[in-house]
């Protein structure tokens, strides 16, 4: 398979490593990290480059750019550190597109090129997690309203979104009927208590409660009963853009720990020079060259309509443990500047062992795995 990027894909990374290159985004990373803020600026910048709504139609103003695209463009950042992280939203213009009413669309195409937090879809409950099935927040129609109940928790991205999307039961149906709700979160009747994160930080994540908040029949979003259909597809992307971020810092604290490795001293020799620690990096080199071809090659079939969920909780999975233990090998070779040094490559650690539980745990990814093996040979 010829992994080669065309000299458009080449320009568009070439344009984030300039923007990369412009000034030290890593103090402005470590402060938003340290404060729980999101990088505004940053993402600002990259939807000055077009980034933000590079997956579009051209007719809607964007480029048509593919996963593969999207994958380069990520492995360039997350090799320079940049938390790829808080741009999972981003694929949401193509969502919204794709599902919303008119008025939906027209209010979140008004963040187009902002960087500004729009909107995320809201699924997990306090008893709701992995079995998502047995959710409890309802919606009710009463006197031609619709009136929305409930509880949701570990909502991405809540604290600053002006718009959720939220999954709710009919009420009033014997049958399971699950659909999504376009919700304004400014409306009377809906409480945000912050949660604390081990990481993934520059990111907000609230629990949420919905008390009788009143919402119009035009604030369903997409069709009803369609819900889990509509987000089954979300789910897919997002596990794959998770992947992507994982290889992306993973190969960032790989380069920290070989530059340093190469020049730090210890008993006369750089440790580079000691078999222990070249063990490391090949199993380090091993790693990342699995997780590229994995993420590239899912990438293409993403592009080419041949993309599984499986193949999504493949990337997920493997690149959330790969990525985990690439970074906490690069962490072992920094050793004390690594664990109290301020440095990079304990975010990076924190971040990921937050991914292999959020977008689906890695017991899910498994299950959703192994099911999809097994239907090929039925
Ligand atoms: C930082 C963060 C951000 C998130 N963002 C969002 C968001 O924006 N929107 C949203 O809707 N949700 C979000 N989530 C929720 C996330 O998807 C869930 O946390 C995740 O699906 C796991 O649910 P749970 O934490 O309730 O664990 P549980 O489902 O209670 O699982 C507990 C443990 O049991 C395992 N387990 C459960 N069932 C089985 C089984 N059948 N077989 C084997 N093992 C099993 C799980 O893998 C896990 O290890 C977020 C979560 C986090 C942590």
């Amino acid at each position: 398979m010829d992994f080669k990027l065309t000299d458009e894909q080449e320009l568009f990374v070439a344009g984030v490593r300039e923007l990369m290159e412009r000034e030290n985004w890593e103090a402005y990373f470590a402060d938003c990290d340290e404060k729980h803020e999101y990088p505004e600026r940053w993402v600002k910048e990259l939807a000055d480059l077009g980034i933000d709504t590079m997956l579009l139609p051209e007719e809607h103003g964007g480029m048509e750019a593919g996963m593969v695209t999207l994958a380069a463009i990520w492995e360039e950042l997350g090799r320079q550190g940049a938390p790829t992280y808080v741009l999972y939203q981003l694929p949401g213009f193509s969502t919204i597109l794709r599902e919303g009413t008119q008025e939906q669309i027209d209010k979140i195409f008004a963040f187009r090129g902002t960087g500004k937090q729009m909107w995320n879809s809201a699924i997990t409950e306090p008893s709701a997690g992995s079995d998502v099935g047995s959710l409890k927040t309802t919606y009710t129609r009463k006197n031609g309203k619709v009136y929305l109940n409930g509880q949701k928790c570990f909502i991405t991205s809540s604290g600053k979104c002006p718009y959720l999307v939220v999954m709710a039961r009919d009420a009033e149906s014997e049958k399971p009927v699950f659909s999504e709700w376009f919700v304004d979160m400014s409306l009377p009747g809906i409480k945000k208590n912050p949660l604390e994160k081990l990481g993934l930080r520059m990111d907000s994540c609230c629990e949420i409660v919905f008390d009788n908040v009143e919402l119009e029949e035009k604030d369903m979003f997409g069709k009803e009963g369609n819900g889990f259909l509509r987000v089954k597809e979300e789910f897919d992307a997002e596990r794959f853009l998770v992947a992507c971020t994982n290889y992306g810092v993973a190969y960032c604290a790989f380069e920290d720990a070989a530059k340093y490795a190469n020049q730090r001293v210890q008993f006369g020799e750089a440790i580079g020079r000691t078999q222990l620690i070249q063990e490391k990096f090949a199993h380090m080199a091993i790693k990342l060259n699995s997780m590229k071809n994995m993420i590239f090659e899912s990438a293409w079939k993403c592009d080419n309509g041949t993309m599984t969920s499986g193949d999504a909780a493949m990337c997920k999975y493997f690149c959330a443990n790969a990525a985990f233990d690439v970074v906490d090998n690069a962490m072992q070779v920094l050793a004390g500047y690594g664990v109290a040094g301020g440095h990079r490559v304990a975010r990076f650690w924190r971040d990921l062992r937050v991914d292999r539980v959020s977008g689906g745990s890695d017991e899910m990814q498994i299950l959703t795995l192994g099911r999809a093996v097994l239907k090929q040979y039925r």
